[in-house]
């Protein structure tokens, strides 16, 4: 070991030249484009875009947290103080849309938010599973890493600010539009907004005819897109994608101002960046699906790299692979057209990983050895290799002693970290050697977890209910519960029965008062979320007649709160 111990003393993190280069691209500054448009670039991931009007301002996009949009506030302020009359969000992701509260400013309660109406949706089901990409935007981002620990940047901006504590209030948007376009004048502005879905399904590019200025928002910026996020999301349509960058080209804009990234200016080299960039989707996407017509899985694409990029596309300052890369968009259209099956056999119905791992160590005569290998493998620079040995040996380590395992599985990952291009995949090997050392430990403060169920509109709380059913707990159970709000009169139900939870947004329609278990009056919906959020318990509420339990013809009677309670018990998360 002691070869490697050295290694350990001595190892700096250390990164592509091009990826520390890259940085440069997010200095803080406001960058005026003409007169009374401003993009404001380094202040958060995103840039957030001001366009001054005659009694009023707009902002496009604002930032990934109050925290983030403090600063911005008050320099956009100094640039214009006129009230906030618009807000647009080009999409849902949490880097365009947390600082609204802030950049508001005294027009909160007046400013209209326009966003494409999948926006909404999206922000409806984005909880859903924000447990764990919580976790894994924060490897991506690097959220919990500092520049000791050897953070460079996040490929499309500097940092993302945004943590445990951050302060992140969602705004829902108060205007939407279904249609391909929305022609709208604020504050004397002609805006025209395009449906665009690229990088999300519900994008939206911002054009201002008269000035020939088109706002991209992240179907385009200075790196190779993002066709799959190792953060966690379905693959993008990649063909869309591509129609969306026509869409943008055809506009034939004199100027291009991204989410991310600076501005540029010039129609011809606007149209000739859109078009590699556009081109690059399409050559990934199409070649994929050739080989993947040839019955290539995609571990054979990228281990034979029969899919490479063409040097005008490879050699391109947008298509740098700082944030997405080649490899594992592959991947991702590959899994979009054909899911998760390789067509191996033996990846038909593998063995758990720690079987696999169990014998893995034995044909390796043993932990002992499988060790001294991989100890082989990290002097020999095979990284990779001694990184899958550590994995298999953490899962099965018979004698040795974790923390050796553990040390010099940080090793492999910081060498790894140190030869990734992409900032995703930089800060995701860097953040979980931090997490297997046990020096963090990812999740949003309990003060978050509660904000945002407060937040949250009641229709997604009862979606999400369904989600933290312990079908353990609740296979034997057959209940109906029904839900009356009387502030807002909505109505839910929810049948546990089968290991499910049926939850509707009605009551069910000639029900027989005997087959209701309980009914639920609740007074306010700001109560029943307080009892989610477990800001107040269930017997507190009860006792205090803000919940009311009624039996199935309607008459109230308090000892229901004993399989109210039982109910209750049957949603766990964990
Ligand atoms: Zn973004």
């Amino acid at each position: 070991m002691s070869d490697v111990d050295t290694k350990i003393a001595s190892l700096k993190i250390e990164a592509p030249e091009a990826l520390v280069k890259q940085t440069e691209e997010f200095a803080k500054q406001i960058i005026t484009i003409l007169p009374g448009i401003h993009c404001a670039v380094g202040y958060g991931l995103a840039n957030s875009m001001l366009i001054e009007g005659d009694d009023g301002n707009i902002i496009i996009d604002t930032l990934e947290s109050c925290e983030a949009a403090i600063e911005l506030h008050k320099d956009f302020q100094a640039i214009s103080s006129k009230p906030v009359a618009a807000i647009i969000y080009t999409h849902n992701h949490a880097d365009h849309v947390f600082g609204t509260e802030v950049l508001a400013g005294d027009n909160l309660s007046n400013v209209k938010i326009y966003s494409h109406a999948t926006t909404r949706k999206m922000f409806d089901i984005t909880g859903l599973i924000q447990r764990t990409t919580f976790q894994r935007a924060a490897r991506q981002f690097g959220m919990y890493l500092t520049e000791a620990h050897g953070i460079v940047n996040d490929g499309i901006g500097l940092h993302l600010k945004f943590d445990k504590n951050s302060r992140r209030p969602l705004l829902y948007p108060t205007d939407t539009f279904d249609t391909d376009s929305l022609n709208l004048t604020i504050a004397g502005r002609n805006l025209v907004l395009y449906h665009a879905p690229g990088e999300t399904d519900d994008q939206i590019v911002v054009y201002m005819p008269k000035e020939k200025v088109l706002f991209a928002a992240d179907n385009i910026y200075k790196a190779f897109p993002n066709i799959y996020a190792i953060r966690g999301t379905s693959t993008r349509d990649a063909i869309q994608w591509v129609s969306s960058l026509d869409l943008m080209r055809n506009l034939r804009a004199e100027y291009l101002v991204p989410s991310h990234t600076k501005p540029i200016s010039g129609a011809e080299y606007i149209y000739e960046t859109i078009t590699i960039y556009r081109d690059a989707i399409q050559f990934v996407h199409d070649q994929t699906v050739r080989f993947m017509n040839q019955g290539f899985t995609p571990d054979d694409i990228i281990g034979k790299k029969l899919i490479q990029l063409p040097k005008h596309l490879k050699e391109h300052p947008y298509l740098q692979e700082f944030y997405g890369t080649v490899d594992w968009s592959i991947r991702a259209i590959f899994d979009r057209y054909i899911g998760w099956y390789s067509s191996k056999e033996s990846d038909l119905n593998p063995d758990a990983p720690s079987i696999r791992a169990q014998n893995l160590i034995r044909l390796g005569g043993g932990s002992i050895k499988v060790f001294e290998s991989a100890q082989t493998a990290y002097s020999e620079e095979k990284y990779q290799w001694c990184l899958e040995l550590t994995e298999a040996l953490n899962l099965h380590p018979e004698d040795l002693n974790k923390s050796e395992i553990i040390q010099l599985q940080v090793l492999a990952l910081q060498k790894l970290a140190s030869f990734q291009t992409s900032a995703n995949g930089r800060n995701w090997y860097l953040t979980k050697s931090l997490e297997i050392q046990g020096l963090i430990e990812i999740q949003p403060s309990p003060k978050q977890v509660s904000q945002t169920i407060m937040n949250a509109p009641l229709k997604s709380l009862f979606m999400f209910l369904s989600i933290n059913l312990n079908y353990q707990k609740a296979s034997e159970f057959n209940q109906l519960f029904l839900f009356h709000f009387q502030d807002t009169n909505a109505k839910f139900s929810i049948h546990i029965r089968n290991g499910i939870a049926d939850v509707k947004y009605q009551w069910p329609e000639n029900i027989q008062s005997k087959s209701i278990d309980v009914i639920v009056e609740v007074t306010k919906e700001e109560i029943w979320k307080q009892v989610i959020a477990r800001i107040k318990g269930p017997i507190e509420s009860v006792s205090d007649e803000e919940i009311i339990l009624k039996d199935g013809s309607g008459e109230i009677n308090q000892e229901l709160i004993v399989p109210f309670l039982i109910f209750l018990t049957m949603f766990t998360s964990d």
